[in-house]
């Protein structure tokens, strides 16, 4: 099989040279992009299951690509996780992220943390630095992180977890329920939160086994003692049911869907009254 891929190689591919030259535009496009501050954020707000007040917001990258329209995060992180862009850019989302959120006293703010990020031993010192300039208090920000490379690198993201949690900050597991993790695995990190992974919260209307999926996810996430968020809530029902189960906190287009800051600002002064 070793051969054959090396003789596939050497074929020449006029598919496979459009692509290449395609992902390097887009690459040069985002390098360009995050250089020049284009990148813009958005907020979803996070919803307490009891009070349905909004506690929080979780902030979103967003990307109009010039002369291509608006590209998904699923599509240009990877491209900023293999390019080296990925700590400018996630510096960029931090930064920005703690000065807005400044303006919102009451809420508290998510903000997404890529592997790349987190590999940078100085990851914790660049943390900090970003909230002392922002002037933001550190137990107000959550940094969220997947469990891929936690399974990769154990030693190291207990390190950088451990020195993030010194500094007030919290850490939240995303994307639970999604890939293998095993819980006592898990227990070791000193995780602040869980996040329910959407496609397990998606089909339970459908279907009682999703549901009952979806009940023992959160079962073992608060076997654990650590709150637990519901991503993906559509609908009442999702709400209800998730509730039910145990999370604390609610996200969902139900809710809100990602949103400027400035329609944020409006939420939060309704809520004032
Ligand atoms: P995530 O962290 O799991 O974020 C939740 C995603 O689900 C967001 O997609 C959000 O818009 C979407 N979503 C929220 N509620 C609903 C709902 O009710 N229904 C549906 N269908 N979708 C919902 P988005 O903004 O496209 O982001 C996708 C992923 O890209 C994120 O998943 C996260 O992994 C990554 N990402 C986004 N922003 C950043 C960032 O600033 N830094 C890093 N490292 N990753 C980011
Ligand atoms: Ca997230
Ligand atoms: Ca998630
Ligand atoms: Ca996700």
């Amino acid at each position: 099989a070793k051969e054959a891929g090396r003789a596939r190689m050497t074929l020449y591919d006029p598919a496979m040279d459009a692509d290449r030259e395609e992902r390097n535009a887009l690459e040069l496009d985002l390098r360009m992009a995050i250089e020049g501050g284009d990148l813009t954020l958005v907020y979803q707000p996070l919803i307490d299951a009891a009070s349905h007040e909004m506690v929080g917001v979780e902030a979103l990258v967003r990307w109009n690509r010039p002369g291509h329209g608006p590209v998904s995060p699923e599509v240009f992180i990877p491209v900023a996780e293999t390019s080296g862009l990925i700590e400018a850019l996630g510096l960029f989302v931090l930064r920005k992220a703690c000065e807005t959120v400044k303006q919102w006293p009451e809420l508290r703010i998510a903000v997404n943390v890529s592997p790349g990020q987190f590999r940078n031993p100085a990851f914790a010192d660049y943390v900090r630095y970003v909230l002392r300039q922002a002037d933001i208090e550190p137990k107000r920000v959550t940094l969220e992180v997947t469990e891929g490379y936690m399974i990769q690198n154990p030693q190291r993201t207990r390190q950088a977890i451990e020195r993030l949690k010194t500094l007030g900050i919290k850490i939240a597991l995303d994307d639970f329920g999604s890939g293998f993790s095993s819980i006592g695995y898990l227990r070791q990190f000193g995780f602040d939160r869980i996040k329910i992974d959407r496609s397990l919260v998606m089909d339970i209307q459908e279907s009682d086994s999703q549901r009952e999926m979806l009940q023992a996810t959160v079962a073992l996430a608060r076997s654990l003692d650590i709150p637990v968020t519901a991503e993906g809530i559509e609908t009442e029902e999702q709400a209800i049911a998730v509730r039910l189960f145990g999370c604390d906190t609610l996200q969902g287009y139900f809710f809100g869907r990602p949103m400027p800051a400035e329609k944020i600002t409006e939420l939060v002064l309704e809520a004032r009254g």
